[in-house]
Parts: structure tokens; sequence; C-alpha cells
């Protein structure tokens, strides 16, 4: 995945692979380690928040913009992340 970039669609600051975002129910984790997917309960969040304290800018994105890179290796990427959202809940 060297060819993908991931950064805010507004501000570009860059996640860093800490658990900065908090679902409803209560899981805090890295939403890009799952395509904006809660682990615990499976909630898909298609709009992702720009860590301000961080150095983000606080600003809502649609999840799958924040991914650039070469436009096929995206689309691919964001295909496979449209097919996780069909699937309805963990086993
Ligand atoms: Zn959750
Ligand atoms: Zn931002």
């Amino acid at each position: 995945m060297d060819n993908i970039h991931i950064c805010c669609p507004n501000c570009k600051w860059e996640p860093d692979g800490q658990a900065y975002w908090q679902c409803s129910c209560g899981c805090v984790w890295d939403t890009f380690s799952t395509g904006g997917r809660c682990p615990e309960c499976g909630k898909v969040w298609e709009k992702t928040q720009c860590i301000v304290y961080a150095g983000g800018c606080d600003k809502m994105s649609p999840h799958l913009d924040w991914y650039e890179g070469l436009d096929d290796i995206i689309n691919k990427l964001k295909e496979e992340i449209k097919e996780r959202w069909l699937v309805k809940e963990y086993a």
C-alpha cells in the first residue's frame, strides 16, 4: 500500500495510526485501519472527522475522500471498502 496516501481532504493533516475516533458504542480506534467501520459494533462511519488536537482542522469529510494516490490503486481500495460496508455485521 506504499502508493496510498491518507490525509484530510480539507487541511492535508495525516493520521498517524493512533486511535483518535470514537464510535457511538464507546469504542475508540483508528478508523483507517478498518475503512471507517467500528471494529466493535460494525457501524460504518461514512464521514470521518479531522482531529483538531492532533493538528487537524476538525472538519468532517467523506471517509473515501481521505485516500490519495495512483487512481487505479485508490479506486480498487475504495471498492474494497465499499464492499466491506455492504456486509451487515461482523459474525
Ligand atoms: Zn461501535
Ligand atoms: Zn483537516
